[in-house]
């Protein structure tokens, strides 16, 4: 008889497992045995659970690359132990670690499912426990003994997404993540709903990589109307920058103004690499499409097309941390790594 499927279970910290400091009254992360103690139901799931916290769980506005690679180096040290993988975060930057972490991930064949809530754990009206329930029971899921999901995911009020697909929507609803450009993989009510032909294939045959060496010598700059020469050039001078996400409007669209295009020029030949994303929440880019993003193609701009600006920082530190030959770099970039563009 087969035994029940192993879930490794990770807490970093975020709302799920807060409680109101006693002087100031603000919410802080707080240690992962009471968390456990709050969801009896964990025992009633059909599968085992292993567990294992952050040291100092934090609020994931304080996430950052090395506490990607601690969640990285802890799934890889227990992935073969292990069926799958559930990371409780903070929702405000969970979309940047869900992305983070595709990347990281090589040849990935079980499911790692990031979830969190908007309600701490103990609150009345809580949204944690469907959220945490379900994630566990996603991450549980197999046919012929193997694992059915072989990617990293973000479960949140009744979804299961991509993870490098997703977006923070909402700091008020319970539905506070949305994937604007790829539909959902799973939906949970009564039964839950497997969207299987939107799944990444589950790499069976090679070994797991996981990618440490990520550079975060980037920067996001977010275009807007009377943006002006000054802040843009100091921002393109800094001098160890080595990419740019340049969130343009519509479908990649910028001034055709001379100042600014003799930046963006000046900066590629520099060798720095300028990534055009856009900054609506639904669509892609499409550089030639209007006159206004033609020049940014003809000069080099690498397209994000309709990748989140979240996937485009990562990917970008990503690739930049592993020396992409320059001629190479706008190829790769433009390429769907683990399914964050379409193409
Ligand atoms: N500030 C919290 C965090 O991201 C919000 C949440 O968990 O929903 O850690």
């Amino acid at each position: 008889m087969r035994s029940k499927p192993r879930i490794f279970l990770i807490y970093t910290g975020g709302t799920i497992g807060m409680s109101k400091d006693f002087e100031t009254g603000a919410l802080k992360a707080f240690n992962f045995s009471k968390l456990l103690h709050n969801i009896p139901e964990l025992k009633l799931l059909d599968c085992e659970i292993d567990t294992f916290s952050f040291k100092n769980p934090i609020d994931s506005s304080n996430m950052n690359p090395e506490h990607w690679t601690e969640i990285a180096r802890t799934i890889e040290s227990n992935y073969e132990n292990f069926d799958g993988f559930v990371v409780l975060h903070g929702s405000d930057t969970m979309s940047y670690s869900a992305s983070a972490l595709s990347f990281m991930f090589e040849n990935l064949s079980k499911p790692i499912i990031f979830t969190g809530s908007q309600l701490p754990i103990g609150d009345l009206r809580t949204d944690a426990k469907e959220n945490l329930i379900t994630a566990i029971q996603i991450a549980s899921l197999q046919e012929n003994g193997q694992p059915l999901i072989g990617e990293v995911c973000l479960y949140f009020e009744y979804k299961l997404y991509r993870g490098n697909r997703t977006t923070k929507i909402s700091a008020e609803h319970f539905n506070a993540f949305a994937s604007p450009n790829y539909p959902h993989l799973v939906e949970s009510g009564v039964n839950l709903t497997l969207n299987k032909q939107l799944f990444l294939p589950v790499s069976n045959n090679d070994n797991l990589i996981v990618h440490t060496r990520l550079d975060n010598r980037v920067a996001i700059i977010k275009m807007f109307p009377g943006m002006s020469e000054s802040v843009l050039s100091t921002i393109l001078s800094i001098s160890d920058l080595k990419g740019i996400i340049i969130e343009t409007y519509g479908a990649g669209n910028a001034p055709t103004e001379d100042w600014f295009l003799d930046l963006i020029k000046k900066t590629i030949n520099k060798g720095l690499y300028i990534v055009n994303v856009t900054q609506c929440s639904g669509g892609s880019v499409d550089m030639g499409k209007y006159e206004t993003s033609t020049v940014l193609k003809n000069l080099g701009v690498v397209s994000g097309k309709d990748i989140t600006t979240e996937a485009a920082i990562t990917k970008l530190m990503y690739l930049l941390g592993h020396n992409i030959p320059q001629e190479d770099f706008k190829t790769v970039f433009e390429t769907s790594l683990r399914g964050e563009i379409s193409l």
